[in-house]
């Protein structure tokens, strides 16, 4: 699967899941620029992982939720590199907490980021892909936005709310030759996963058939897939990579 010569933005490309797509993106030739909004030095770190494998990587720090720092930092990339082939909407926070606790601030950030990001990226990328009548956008969803998760109504909401932008966005964008699909991850072994203490991790393993939780890899090969050329009849879809946790 090449995608020698093509140009990739992915946000929170600095670590944990990000990080895997960044590195597997670049080893299928891919430029890509990884993006970051606090920790420079883990998007450091990522690029020099690329690099040292011989792929090539450029850093761009931005938050996803600011529509003007998303649209100039779209417009360098596509004055540096010519355009943007594949943008893979990555970024994402949590703000646990039971609905009748959970504060309206953290209703508002998890939406901003996780779901108002990827529309302002999808939006200011999509221009450079329309007028190369070639595209590929991954909307990194949640097995949270298919099944819902006590203590993540913000988290769901926007997870599930990225199932519909992918819908909608791919029949808007199929006849520019965009595709437009969403990896919808279950427990996936981050900073974010390792957050839960050991009881609920294990809660969690008893209700996964595979039993285990997966691997920042498995959630990079399937973008991987969707980026590639054996991607191409695939478009308002969303591959769930969860160990058979939701079917
Ligand atoms: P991490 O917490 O490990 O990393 C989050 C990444 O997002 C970091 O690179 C961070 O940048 C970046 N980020 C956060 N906020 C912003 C922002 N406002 N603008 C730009 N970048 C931002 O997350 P994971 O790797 O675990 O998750 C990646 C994606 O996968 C998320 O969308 C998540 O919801 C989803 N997911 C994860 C699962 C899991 O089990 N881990 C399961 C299902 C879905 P910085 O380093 O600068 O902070």
């Amino acid at each position: 699967m090449s995608l020698e010569g093509k140009i990739a933005l992915v946000t929170g490309g600095s670590r944990g899941i990000g990080r895997a797509i960044c590195i597997r993106l670049a080893s299928m030739g891919c430029l890509v620029y990884i993006n970051y909004v606090s920790r420079s030095a883990a998007a450091e770190e990522t690029q020099q992982i690329i690099q040292q494998a011989g792929g090539k990587a450029e850093i761009i720090g931005f938050d996803v939720a600011d529509g003007n720092a998303v649209q100039d930092a779209c417009k360098k990339i596509i004055t540096e590199a010519g355009s943007i082939d594949v943008l893979v909407n990555n970024a994402g926070i949590t703000r646990d907490g039971l609905m009748a606790r959970m504060k309206e601030s953290e209703w508002d950030e998890v939406i901003n980021t996780n779901l108002k990001g990827a529309f302002l990226c999808a939006k200011a990328a999509s221009r450079a892909m329309m007028k190369k009548k070639w595209g590929r956008i991954i909307n990194i969803s949640s097995v949270s936005g298919v099944a819902g998760n006590p203590g993540q109504v913000n988290y769901s909401a926007a997870k599930a709310g990225l199932i519909g932008l992918t819908k909608s966005m791919a029949r808007e964008y199929a006849s520019r030759n965009i595709t437009v699909n969403s990896v919808a991850p279950g427990y996936i072994e981050t900073e974010m996963t390792n957050l839960l203490d050991e009881k609920t991790q294990q809660q969690i393993k008893a209700e996964i058939p595979l039993a285990a939780f997966g691997r920042t890899e498995d959630i990079a090969g399937a973008v991987a897939y969707l980026a590639s050329e054996d991607g191409r009849y695939l478009t308002g879809q969303t591959l769930h990579v969860n160990g058979g946790m939701y079917m």
